[in-house]
């Protein structure tokens, strides 16, 4: 059992989503509460506008372009929320890499768990199965 920092209720583990930086590897709010705090305060959404360097947005991009991206984190959500696993929007090629600099593009991007990601860093490995 562990107790909800937001709405001080004691609920089992499962109730909690997985986060692998704190101790005891979950969020110290409710799923319940960390729905209506993400929904409230779309914090989420602002994180990710704000993580992305302009310089990585090519301007060439299209409207769909737009509407695959807020696929690919709409699905990294949807998954968070399905496995308790956190996870993700991976830019394949890194935007920050020492040699190549990636683009915040629709197939530049996926979804991976969060600690695959973390376990990445900013390196660009040839094959999928050397890191996954
Ligand atoms: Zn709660």
């Amino acid at each position: 059992m562990k107790e909800c920092k937001d709405c001080l209720q004691l609920k089992s583990k499962d109730c909690f989503y997985v986060r692998y930086t704190t101790k005891d590897g979950l969020y110290s709010v409710c799923k319940e509460c960390h729905k209506a705090k993400t929904k409230a305060n779309k914090k989420y959404e602002r994180k990710i506008t704000v993580s992305v360097p302009n310089r990585c947005v090519p301007p060439w991009l299209t409207e769909n372009d737009w509407e695959a991206i807020k696929r690919v984190y709409a699905e990294s959500k949807a998954l968070t929320e399905q496995t308790g696993v956190y996870h993700v929007v991976d830019h394949i090629y890194p935007m920050r890499g020492r040699t190549v600099s990636g683009l915040h593009v629709p197939s530049n991007l996926r979804v991976v768990p969060a600690v695959v990601n973390a376990r990445k860093a900013n390196k660009v490995l040839d094959t999928e199965e050397t890191w996954v």
